[in-house]
């Protein structure tokens, strides 16, 4: 079809190029379609009361999406727990800061990267020194509109008082969410819901009693869901299993106390089922994660990832909405 000089090398050049680009238009030809109909199929058949923005407005400066839909981040900030989330009605929310406070930590660098300065809710799981140091910078360098916190106050520091007094000063609004509440989380189609709580006055020093306030929340998002359990121990994730049942079960867990073999118990973990096991773990002396939490997530069938060995990573909300988990840089 081509009547090209064989002895001539510019036509062969050429031929060259047109044969590579007519086999990439044909992988093109066939993909884009298969694509096209997956997303159609996403958004008029999966979700239909539900809007997805199909790009981040340009003049977004301030919170940046990655993509449209609910994008969950577990920042690797050493031994501690940050999971930075950004919902689909563009509001974002950042559990737990991490053991640092200073503006060079993990976290830090990883809400500057992403240029975020107004977080519309911070939630302090509960009031130990690898879960609220971090939220010292996020309350001193960024707005910050709603903040959910406990009632626990931790006699071993005064950190926490100052936090919650820092907190205060600013203004930001202050919730203290019960077991059963749902929060406002919405109107992006976002379900979340509250398992576990310290909502009334109490004071301890013991580590166990703290860790066993931690405010527990479930997402849910079209047919995606995942549960954070913040340091949640084995008599506490009974204590859900038993009222809330198969209300737990999440495609992926926020694993319980860094892969403590005090949480993700048997029984726990049959009620949630998850696919996804994220550990948010460091460097540290008290052996986590356990061998013992680690054979039990296996056993329950999840895939586990560890910030400890993987970095910052990413829980997509859907499948369409871009390959899982990505490892951030
Ligand atoms: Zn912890």
């Amino acid at each position: 079809m081509h009547h090209v000089n064989k002895n001539s090398p510019a036509p062969i050049a050429l031929r060259a190029v047109f044969s590579t680009a007519v086999f990439f238009l044909s992988i093109f030809h066939f993909v884009t379609p298969a694509l096209n109909a997956q997303a159609l199929n996403q958004l008029y058949t999966a979700a239909p009361a539900i809007e997805i923005p199909l790009a981040p407005p340009a003049q977004n400066a301030t919170v940046y999406n990655a993509a449209p839909g609910l994008n969950v981040f577990f920042v690797s900030v050493g031994q501690g727990d940050s999971e930075y989330i950004e919902l689909p009605n563009g509001e974002n929310v950042l559990i737990d800061g991490g053991p640092d406070s200073s503006e060079t930590s993990g976290l830090a660098q990883f809400l500057a990267r992403k240029k975020v300065t107004k977080i519309s809710h911070v939630v302090l799981t509960h009031p130990h020194a690898d879960h609220y140091k971090g939220l010292q910078y996020v309350f001193s360098h960024l707005k910050v509109d709603n903040f959910y916190d406990t009632r626990m106050d931790n006699t071993g520091t005064s950190a926490d008082e100052a936090l919650r007094g820092q907190a205060k000063d600013l203004g930001v609004n202050l919730v203290y969410p019960a077991p059963g509440d749902k929060l406002s989380w919405g109107p992006g189609g976002v379900e979340a819901k509250v398992f576990n709580s310290c909502p009334q006055q109490a004071s301890s020093g013991d580590g166990k009693a703290i860790n066993n306030c931690s405010i527990t929340i479930r997402l849910a998002y079209q047919d995606t869901s995942m549960l954070f359990v913040g340091d949640a121990q084995n008599d506490v994730e009974a204590r859900m299993v038993e009222t809330f049942g198969a209300e737990l079960r999440s495609d992926a867990l926020k694993v319980g106390h860094h892969g403590s073999a005090h949480s993700s118990s048997d029984p726990f973990l049959a009620a949630v089922q998850p696919k996804r096991a994220y550990i948010e773990v460091g460097p540290n002396n008290y052996g986590h994660p356990t061998q013992s939490a680690l054979s039990r997530l296996q056993k329950a069938g999840a895939s586990i990832f560890r910030t400890d060995l993987d970095g910052t990573l990413e829980f997509p909300a859907a499948a369409s909405f871009g390959p899982a988990p990505l490892p951030a840089q």
